[in-house]
C-alpha cells in the first residue's frame, strides 16, 4: 500500500525530476562511466522503516560520505583529544580537495575536506593495511546492516589518478600530522571512498546516526552517542565543503555528500534521507541530491533549527493532596484536618520529556510554594526521557525540600529517577510505586504534625467503637450481648464478594482494605482502607444482597461481628436498637459519600 510519506517522496522526486544541470565527476575516469540520469531518493527513520523512490538499489561508490564514519571510526579508536591534536573542527569554506592546512594551528581545518579525511584514515587502528581497512569495511558494514565491498575498477581508477589527494598525503607527513607512510594513509582513503553502496544502504545508515548510533534493522550499537552528536556536528558546519553556510540556513540538516552522486542528511532522533544522482555542482555536490534536500526540509519542516514551540513547563497539574484523598477512610476530623492544611501538602503531576528547561520550570514552581510546604508528591509516572541535568536537579530540589522538614513522595514505578526501590528511604523522602500510597504517606504525615490532642488510637475497646457510641446505654449493653468476637491475621478473608455477608464488622483494631476485581483487566483494586472504629459488611445486611466488595486483613487485628442472622431477628426483637444501628450507619455512609464526590469533583490526570 503507497502511504502518504511514499506519495510525498514521490512528489518531490518529480518535481527534481527535471533538473539535468551539472555533469557526473569525470577527474576520477572511472565515475565518468555512470549513468548520469540516475535518481534515487530514500528516506529511513530512526526507527528503521525506509521508505524509497526511484534508484535507490542501483551501486556507486560511497566517496566522501565516508569522511564522517571514518571520522567516528578515529575517534573511537584514538579518543577525542588525540583526534583534536591532528584535525581541527572549523569550517573551511575551500573546496573539498584544496591542498592547504590552516596556517594558525598546522592541522587540517576539519575531517569533512580532503585533508581532514586522510588524516582521520591514517589515525584507525589495525596491523598493516589491509587489518585496517577491513576495520572500517566492518564498521561501515554494520552501520549499513549488510556487508559492503570496494568496487576494484573504481579504486584502481582513483589510486592511478590520485596525484592531487598524494600531494595531500605528503604535505600532512611534512608537517607530521600523519606520522606513518603517507601512501598508506591515502590508499586506505582511496579504497574506502571506493566502497560500493546504494542510496538504501546510505539511508539505514544515515538513519543510524539519526537512532544515536544504534543500527534500527541490526539493533546493534554501532558507535557511542558523545561520537554520533560530534560526527553530526560536523557534517552541520562542515559537510557541505564551501557551500556550508548557504547548507545550514536553507536545508538546516547535517549532510555530507560525495562525488559518486550520494547525498545524506540527517535530522537527529528522527530520522535519515538518502539521494542518489550523479550530476554534480560546482562544489562537487550532486545537483539534484541538494534540491530534494532543499524541498524535503521545506515541506517536512525538518530545519533543525525551526521551533515549533517555546520549551513547556513539565507540569501537568498541581493539586492539593486534600484535593485527591487517599483511599485510606479517615475520620471526619481527620478529613477536616487536612483540608485545613491544603497549603500544606501538595501534589505535582510531570509529564513528557524532563530536560533542563522542563525541570527548571518544575524546580521554580515547587520552591514558590516551598514556605508552606510539608508534604510533597512528585508524580513521574508520565515522564518519559529524562536528561541527567534534569535528574539531578530534580534529585537536589527533593534534597532542600527534605532539608527544609518537608516530606516528599517520589511515585516513579519505572525507576525514571533512578530510584526502582519501593519505600526506599533515601535523602529525598521516599519512593512509591503508586500514587494512592504515597498520598496516604503524605496525609499520615501531615495527620501526625498537626494532629492536636490524641491521634484516634489504632486499638479501642468494643464499648468505644462510634457506632456502639450513639446508642443509649441500654441499648449498648444488648448490643455487647449479641456480637462474636472475631480475631484475625493478615490477608484473611472477612467478607466474600459475591456471597452474603458474615454480619456487620466493627472494627477494633488492624487495617482492612474492601477491594473489587476489574472486569475488564482482571486486576484487583483497592477501594478503601479501615481502621480501628469503622465498619463494615453493612451493606448487603442492609439491601439484603450478596457482598459487593470483599474485605480482606492488611494487617493482622480484631473486630466484633454482630452475625447476619441476629441482626434479621432485630426488627422483631429489639426495633429500637436496629434503628440506633441503622443511624449510625447511615451517617458513616454520608461522611464517606461526601469525600468520595469531593475526589471525584477533582479528576486531575485521572487516577
Ligand atoms: N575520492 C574523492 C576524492 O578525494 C572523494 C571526494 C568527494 O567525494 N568529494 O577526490
Amino acid at each position: 500500500m503507497a502511504t502518504v510519506v511514499d506519495e510525498l517522496i514521490r512528489r518531490v522526486y518529480e518535481q527534481v525530476l527535471p533538473l539535468r544541470a551539472g555533469a557526473p565527476a569525470d577527474y576520477i575516469p572511472e565515475l565518468a562511466k555512470v549513468d548520469p540520469d540516475g535518481f534515487g531518493i530514500c528516506l529511513a527513520t530512526a526507527d528503521g522503516h525506509v521508505y524509497e523512490v526511484g534508484d535507490t538499489r542501483v551501486p556507486f561508490t560511497i566517496q566522501s560520505i565516508s569522511k564522517p564514519f571514518t571520522y567516528a571510526l578515529a575517534l573511537t579508536d584514538r579518543g577525542e583529544h588525540a583526534v583534536a591534536d591532528k584535525i581541527d573542527v572549523e569550517p573551511s569554506g575551500e573546496p573539498f580537495n584544496e591542498i592547504s592546512l590552516d596556517p594558525g594551528t598546522e592541522r587540517p581545518r576539519n575531517p569533512m575536506i580532503n585533508a581532514g579525511a586522510i588524516t582521520a584514515t591514517s589515525l584507525v587502528a589495525g596491523d598493516g593495511r589491509d587489518a585496517r581497512f577491513e576495520r572500517i569495511r566492518a564498521a561501515y558494514s554494520a552501520y549499513a546492516g549488510r556487508e559492503l565491498h570496494v568496487d576494484d575498477a573504481v579504486y584502481r581508477s582513483e589510486s592511478e589518478s590520485g596525484y592531487r589527494n598524494r600531494a595531500i598525503g605528503y604535505m600532512l607527513r611534512s608537517f607530521g600530522i600523519v606520522t606513518g607512510d603517507p601512501e598508506d594513509a591515502v590508499d586506505l582513503y582511496f579504497r574506502q571512498c571506493s566502497l560500493s553502496v546504494t542510496c538504501h544502504d546510505l539511508a539505514v545508515m544515515t538513519a543510524t546516526l539519526a537512532n544515536n548510533g544504534v543500527n534500527a534493522l541490526t539493533r546493534e550499537r554501532v558507535l557511542p552517542t558523545e561520537l554520533v552528536e560530534r560526527v553530526l556536528s560536523v557534517m552541520a558546519t562542515c559537510g557541505m565543503y564551501d557551500a556550508a553556510g548557504a547548507w545550514v540556513a536553507e536545508v538546516g540538516l547535517p549532510a555530507k555528500s560525495g562525488v559518486g552522486g550520494g547525498v545524506v542528511a540527517v535530522l537527529p532522533g528522527q530520522l535519515g534521507i538518502a539521494v542518489y544522482s550523479p550530476r554534480l555542482d560546482a562544489h562537487g555536490n550532486s545537483v539534484r541530491g541538494v534540491e530534494v534536500c532543499r524541498a524535503l526540509s521545506r515541506e517536512l519542516e525538518l530545519h533543525f533549527l525551526h521551533v515549533t514551540r517555546a520549551a513547556r513547563s513539565a507540569i501537568r497539574a498541581r493539586y492539593p493532596i486534600a484535593q485527591s484523598p487517599s483511599r485510606m477512610r479517615r475520620t471526619r476530623a481527620e478529613r477536616d484536618l487536612l483540608d485545613q492544611l491544603s497549603d500544606h501538602g501538595v501534589i505535582y503531576e510531570l509529564h513528557g520529556d524532563l530536560q533542563f528547561t522542563g525541570a527548571e520550570a518544575t524546580v521554580r514552581e515547587i520552591a514558590r510554594g516551598e514556605a508552606r510546604l510539608e508534604a510533597v508528591v512528585i508524580d513521574v509516572r508520565e515522564i518519559d526521557e529524562v536528561s541527567d541535568v534534569a535528574a539531578t536537579m530534580l534529585s537536589s530540589v527533593r534534597g532542600e525540600l527534605v532539608a527544609l522538614d518537608c516530606g516528599v513522595a517520589l511515585v516513579d514505578p519505572r525507576g525514571r529517577l533512578g530510584h526502582t526501590q519501593s519505600s526506599l528511604e533515601g535523602p529525598g523522602g521516599r519512593v512509591f510505586h503508586d500514587l494512592d500510597a504515597a498520598i496516604e504517606w503524605c496525609e499520615d504525615l501531615l495527620l501526625a504534625r498537626h494532629w492536636s490532642g490524641t491521634r484516634p488510637p489504632g486499638s479501642i475497646r468494643l464499648d468505644q467503637h462510634p457506632l456502639l457510641q450513639r446508642l443509649t446505654p441500654e441499648q449498648r449493653d444488648v448490643a455487647l450481648t449479641l456480637v462474636e468476637h472475631v480475631e484475625f491475621e493478615r490477608d484473611d478473608v472477612l467478607v466474600h464478594r459475591g456471597e452474603p455477608t458474615a454480619g456487620l464488622f466493627l472494627l477494633l483494631e488492624g487495617r482492612v482494605s474492601s477491594l473489587v476485581t476489574d472486569n475488564a483487566d482482571g486486576r484487583v483494586r483497592r477501594v478503601s482502607t479501615l481502621s480501628a472504629g469503622m465498619t463494615f459488611g453493612e451493606i448487603p445486611l442492609l439491601l439484603d444482597t450478596v457482598a459487593l466488595s470483599s474485605f480482606v486483613a492488611t494487617t493482622a487485628g480484631r473486630a466484633a461481628r454482630l452475625p447476619a442472622s441476629v441482626y434479621a431477628d432485630l426488627s422483631a426483637r429489639d426495633p429500637s436498637l436496629e434503628l440506633g444501628l441503622v443511624k449510625g450507619i447511615a451517617a458513616g455512609a454520608y461522611e464517606q459519600l461526601d469525600t468520595m464526590l469531593r475526589s471525584l469533583a477533582h479528576v486531575p490526570g485521572g487516577r
